[in-house]
């Protein structure tokens, strides 16, 4: 069994997702040199990790969370359906919601995603209703300060139509990162996608919209792209649920906008199979955005998990190796394009450094007892060593038992 936790100097004989084995170095934030396997010694040395049958890959960034709203599904109690039911359940029970309630939930729900590997995580946090409308803000303010040494969390202002502008600008200026929004609901699209681009400018800074969450409703994402074209800071787009829908005309010129104001996509499987298609009870669509079409056009991509047992999504275990097996099944993505989507992928439309299993990169790194790419994806086992910013953070040490003779070699 692992002792305490030490950071180790070198991880040694780690498979890489190429399925060659090496010994990794690092050194402060930094992976510093990768080597093939050496001989493994009887004795390591104390700071040395033995890695022998874990995969080592980039640790996964969570693109898209809503940790205030993770974990209430059993306290909600929501009807099953799609997103208009979610939302209105969610805006009842989050009236009740204190902001102790919205930090031990989204605490929980954070520190399990870091425990399984994730070492950022791009939240939204609702601006709620009156008469405490940053009371998720305050919540997730604390959960950033006390999960700071293992997480990397950024906050997204999220409010609709029915947001003043004071109440967007308040939960910026008290510390919110980036300027979120829904335009796809709001009565008037166009106007409530400007309006946000309008605050984000007067804020000075990125954004990062939902975006036509439906299979057959308004598309904002082109007039999107056309307004944040040229801007200072990055802006990116959750859903985009609608570009899955378009003829193939159509979807090749408003993608062609998007990779020109290099506007990041962010996809969300499991929310969206969840949530659309309910219209459909035969040849139900799945729901996801155009992830073929976006790759082929060298449009920055990341995946995540988005709701995690909330009413917008009653299961899910908040771990990128799940997203990524659904980038498989449900958005016919290859292996190391669903890994990349959850990984590095996630990290480019979240603006932070390459990170990896590679000399130069950031050690941001989850060891994952697998054999391969396909492997890890596929059994997602729970063993795993996660390291931030160099430092090993987190541990997990699956033990399995069988009542039954060794079979020894299978003849
Ligand atoms: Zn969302």
């Amino acid at each position: 069994m692992p002792g305490p936790m030490r950071t180790p100097r070198v991880l040694r004989g780690a498979r890489l997702t190429d399925r060659s084995l090496v010994d990794v170095r690092l050194d402060g934030e930094l992976v510093t040199e990768v080597s093939p396997a050496a001989p493994l010694s009887s004795v390591l040395g104390d700071h040395e990790l033995d890695l022998s049958g874990f995969l080592l890959i980039t640790a996964p960034a969570e693109p898209h969370a809503h940790l205030d709203k993770a974990g209430s599904w059993d306290a909600a109690e929501p009807p099953f359906g799609d997103l208009i039911k979610a939302v209105d359940s969610w805006r009842a029970f989050s009236a009740t919601e204190s902001e102790d309630g919205i930090y031990r939930r989204a605490l929980a729900q954070a520190t399990a995603m870091v425990q399984a590997g994730t070492t950022a995580i791009r939240s939204h946090v609702d601006l709620l209703g009156e008469p405490d409308p940053l009371r998720g803000v305050r919540a997730l303010l604390r959960v950033q300060e006390r999960l700071a040494s293992v997480l990397d969390l950024q906050l997204v202002a999220l409010g609709g139509e029915w947001t003043p502008d004071e109440v967007f600008e308040a939960a910026l200026d008290a510390g919110v990162d980036i300027m979120g929004g829904v335009p796809h609901l709001a009565e008037d699209p166009s106007a409530e996608l400007r309006r946000n681009v309008a605050l984000a400018d007067r804020k000075a800074v990125p954004m990062d919209l939902h975006t036509d969450e439906s299979l057959d409703g308004p598309l904002t994402i082109r007039e999107y792209a056309r307004l944040v074209r040229g801007r200072a800071q990055p802006a990116s787009a959750g859903h985009c649920v609608r570009l899955g829908t378009l003829p193939a005309k159509e979807l090749a010129e408003v993608i062609a906008e998007i990779a020109a104001a290099d506007l990041g996509i962010i996809s969300l499987p499991i929310t969206n199979l969840y949530l659309q298609g309910w219209e459909h009870p035969v040849s139900t669509p799945r729901g996801l955005t155009a992830l073929r079409a976006l790759l082929d056009a060298g449009v920055r991509l990341g995946a995540g998990a988005d709701n995690v047992r909330d009413p917008f999504n009653p299961v899910g275990r908040g771990d990128a190796l799940e997203t990524a097996s659904l980038l498989v099944t449900a958005g016919h993505l290859n292996l190391h394009e669903s890994l990349t989507a959850v990984t590095n992928g996630a990290r480019s439309v979240m603006s932070l450094p390459l990170a990896g299993p590679t000399v130069g990169a950031k050690a941001e790194l989850l060891a994952v007892r697998a054999e391969s790419i396909g492997d890890a994806i596929a059994t997602g086992s729970a063993d795993r060593y996660v390291f931030h910013e160099g430092r090993l953070i987190a541990q997990s040490h699956v033990v399995q038992e069988l009542a039954l003779e060794p079979l020894g070699v299978l003849a």
